[in-house]
Parts: C-alpha cells; structure tokens; sequence
C-alpha cells in the first residue's frame, strides 16, 4: 500500500487557531510551574506534597501544545543553508542507545557528498527524530532500520525504512491527524507536525507499508543549489 501523504492543507485553519491558544496557554503555564516550584522552597521542608507529579503534568501540558507551535505564521524563524547527513547522524546518535536496548539495529547509507537543502535545522531534526522514534517503535521484539539518502536530480530523499509491525490501510490514510495514535502512551502529534514542518520545506512525504511487512517512510527535498550555498542566502 503506497499512499501519498497531504494533510496539511486541510490542517492549516484550525492550525493557525491551535497554535494562537498554545502561545496563550504556554505563559500561564510558565506562571503557574514557577509559583509551584516557589511554594515548594517556601515550605519548612521544601517538600510539597505531589509537586513531582503536578510538575510532571505542567510539562505533558506545555509538551503537547508546543506541538501546535508549527502551524503558527513563521515569524522567528531562519532558514539556512542546512547539511541533511549532518542532521541525520545527530539523530542517529541521539536514539542509538535506546535502539540497542531494544535490540534494533540502525544501518545507514548516505552519499559521498554531502547535499545540502534550504531549511531550519531544529525543525528538520525533530522531523527526523519523530520518524526515527516510531520506526523503533514499531519494533517492539527488535529488528532492523535502514536510513538511506539519496539524490535524485534537483531532489534529495531520505529514506527511512523499518521491517516492523507495519499498517493497513485504514492506518496510512488516518496519519498526519491530530491526535491518532496506536500507542498506549502516544500523543498522535509527531507526525501532524513532521508532515507541517516538510510541508513548510517545500518537501512531500510518501509512505509505503504492509501489516507485518514493514513502512517505508520517503521525504522528498528541493536540493540547495550550488550557486546558492553561501551562508547568507535569505
Ligand atoms: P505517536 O508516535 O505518538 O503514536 P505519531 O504521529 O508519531 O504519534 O504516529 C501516529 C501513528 O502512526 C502511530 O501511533 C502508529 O500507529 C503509526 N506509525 C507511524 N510510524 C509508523 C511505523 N514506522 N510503523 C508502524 N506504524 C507507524
Ligand atoms: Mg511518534
């Protein structure tokens, strides 16, 4: 099953609504942990009862409407001449100890020269990582990952291919949906705002996958052009 996966278009209203009550909600928030951290010190013992877990709920909380922050209209935010082998072994890195302790092996195969797009590093990473997270998840007794990048005319690919537990159908066509989730703990919000993030990137995403046969994730990227690779490109 191969799907080609846009969402985003339907996203974008109620986006630009969610990430306007995050910001709203993210001040508050703030208050309300540091007054709870306060009054924690205040007490003779410095000890409030259930402050870890109230704390613990104030991130969960702040985590999930940061989320929202990409549909926000992008004001603050640098594009720059950015090297995807790069960015894709600092993920690597980071997930490579829990991958092993879940006996997943990660295998890889970049290219010779490093492509570059035009784009903004953390976002692309945490695009990478969302990815790279639910490929390790969905092999729950181990298995294999291979992440692979390609270039193909004016376009660079990364591919991010697991033989894990796979989807139907019915799953491919409900991702990118706020909200939709298989897992127990999940948030089904890593891949709303991967799909936002590539979309912002003037990139695609196709995914190709089986139930039991293993997803095939493909994110597609305009290459940075030779003539344009000086740092101060607008
Ligand atoms: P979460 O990981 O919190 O569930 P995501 O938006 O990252 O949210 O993913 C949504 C759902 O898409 C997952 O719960 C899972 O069902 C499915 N999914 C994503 N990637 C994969 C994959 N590599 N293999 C199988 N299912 C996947
Ligand atoms: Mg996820």
């Amino acid at each position: 099953t191969e799907e080609l996966l846009q969402k985003t278009e339907k996203l974008s209203l109620v986006g630009e609504l969610a990430a306007g009550i995050a910001h709203e909600i993210r001040n508050p928030l703030t208050t309300i942990k540091g007054f709870v951290q306060l009054l924690s010190q205040a007490l003779e013992n410095g000890d409030l009862p259930y402050s870890s877990i109230i704390l613990g709920e104030i991130d969960r909380i702040n985590f999930i409407v940061s989320e929202f922050m990409v549909f926000a209209k992008p004001h603050t935010i640098y594009y720059n001449k950015c090297n995807v082998s790069e960015i894709l072994y600092s993920v690597i890195s980071l997930l490579g100890a829990e991958a092993s302790l879940k006996n997943v092996r990660i295998t890889n195969r970049f290219l010779s020269e490093n492509p570059y797009i035009f784009g903004e590093k953390n976002q692309l990473k945490q695009v990478f990582l969302n990815m790279l997270k639910n490929a390790i998840e969905a092999l729950p007794d181990g298995g294999n990952i291979q992440i692979s990048l390609s270039s193909e005319e004016q376009d660079i690919q990364v591919l991010i291919a697991d033989d894990g537990i796979g989807m139907s159908l019915d799953q491919i066509q409900k991702l990118g949906e706020p909200f939709y989730t298989t897992k127990e703990t999940g948030t089904g919000l890593g891949l709303m705002v991967s799909y936002k993030i590539i979309q912002n990137h003037k990139g695609s995403i196709h995914v190709k996958s089986n139930v039991d046969g293993g997803t095939t994730f493909t994110i597609v990227f305009p290459m940075l052009a030779e003539k344009d690779h000086a740092e101060n490109i607008q």
